[in-house]
């Protein structure tokens, strides 16, 4: 028997390679719904909103292999699709430039006009043909692990905080539990209330601020990425816009200034007036994403003492950037799964 930690889509995939497998186990959650950090809202706008994870990229194959098994669709976000329109020119919107977009609007403008645009401008391309497409669930990425959640209903235990992890047992909710195998698939963050492990953790602040507009959006773009204070904002339906998508630092420092405040700022940024707008949603992940550079002795190996397995511990670790998207956590999951047999 195999416990699992964790109902997120890491212990969600780990239980759906158990059942494939018919190996015996159970998950333990501690709230009362799975998914994790992948959080949709289905309610407060007639259209979904995603409060966690929300974008992934046509390379991303594990995560889009499951969303084709359990019929979730997606869409892209297209390249086509006009970014801005300057001096009359349309550009088509530059994937992942944040931070380089003004040098890219530049350049596309004003094309060869020195080595360093050029660079730019290959800097961009470059990034934009290892990534793929951008995708996005328009129903919500949490329609996913609903159903994943749902092949797995009777091995799901629901209010289960595991509150700590000895050699061979675990307490839950106050309580002694045996385990014969175990396997942490929550963050590395939550993991160290109940557990060692191996390494510290830096942990990355998100920000969103979503806009809910009277009239429909009058952009002729759908995406855009932005130097500024707002690194992405997407047009997710006629009224609704994902008006700043931040992280790390610059997340910080919008936050810091408070949730009015932050939200004037993008707004103005956007050149949205507060006549215009109906709602905002603002949220502020402190610790978001988690960043740890591994030792190598550690990474790929999973087994952190005998007998329990960690999914937070990623295969690869490019900066440890890769462990912000699911992608990685589903590859580690693999892995992990294919180690422990
Ligand atoms: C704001 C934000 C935006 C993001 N955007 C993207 C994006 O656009 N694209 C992308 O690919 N990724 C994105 N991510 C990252 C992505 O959400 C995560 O990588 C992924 O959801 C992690 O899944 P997981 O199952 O490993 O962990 P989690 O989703 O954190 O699941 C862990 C589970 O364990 C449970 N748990 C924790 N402690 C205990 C305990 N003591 N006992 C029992 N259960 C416990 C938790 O309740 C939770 O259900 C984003 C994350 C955030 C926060």
């Amino acid at each position: 028997m195999i416990t699992i930690i964790g109902a997120g889509i890491s212990g969600l995939y780990f239980g759906l390679l158990c059942k494939d497998n018919g190996i015996e186990f159970e998950i333990l959650e501690k709230e009362v719904y799975t998914g994790g950090r992948i959080y949709t809202d289905y309610t407060s706008y007639g259209t979904p909103v995603e409060l966690g994870a929300s974008i992934f990229h046509s390379n991303q194959t594990l995560l889009i292999d499951l969303l084709d098994k359990f019929h979730v669709e997606y869409e892209e976000i297209k390249k086509g699709e006009t970014l801005y329109e300057i001096n009359c020119q349309k550009v088509d919107y530059p994937k992942q430039a944040s931070g380089k977009f003004e040098d890219v609007i530049d350049d596309l403008c004003n094309p060869g006009k020195d080595e360093s645009a050029k660079m730019n401008y290959n800097t961009w391309k470059n990034s934009y043909d290892q990534t793929g497409k951008i995708l996005i669930c328009k129903k919500g990425l949490e329609t996913l692990t609903d159903k994943m959640a749902d092949l797995l209903q009777e091995q799901i235990k629901f209010n289960q905080k595991v509150e700590k992890v000895k050699k061979d047992y675990l307490v839950v909710n106050g309580e002694k539990k045996k385990f014969d195998k175990l396997v942490v698939c929550t963050s590395l963050f939550e993991a160290k209330e109940f557990m060692k492990v191996p390494k510290e953790v830096m942990t990355i602040p998100s920000l969103r601020i979503y806009v809910e507009l009277k009239n429909e959006i009058q952009f002729d773009y759908r995406y855009l990425v932005s130097d500024k204070n707002f690194r992405w904002a997407i047009v997710i339906d006629k009224k609704l816009l994902l008006a700043s998508y931040t992280d790390g630092e610059r997340a910080e420092q919008l936050a810091n200034l408070g949730e009015k405040k932050a939200i004037e700022l993008v707004l103005s940024e956007l050149e949205i007036s507060e006549s215009e707008v109906v709602k905002t949603w603002f949220m502020f992940w402190k610790k978001g994403f988690e960043i740890v550079k591994w030792d190598e002795d550690v990474r790929g190996k999973h087994e952190v003492s005998k007998n329990v397995y960690a999914t937070f511990i990623p295969d690869i670790d490019r900066n440890g950037q890769d462990q912000a998207w699911i992608e990685a956590h589903l590859r580690t999951v693999k892995s992990c799964f294919e180690k422990m047999l």
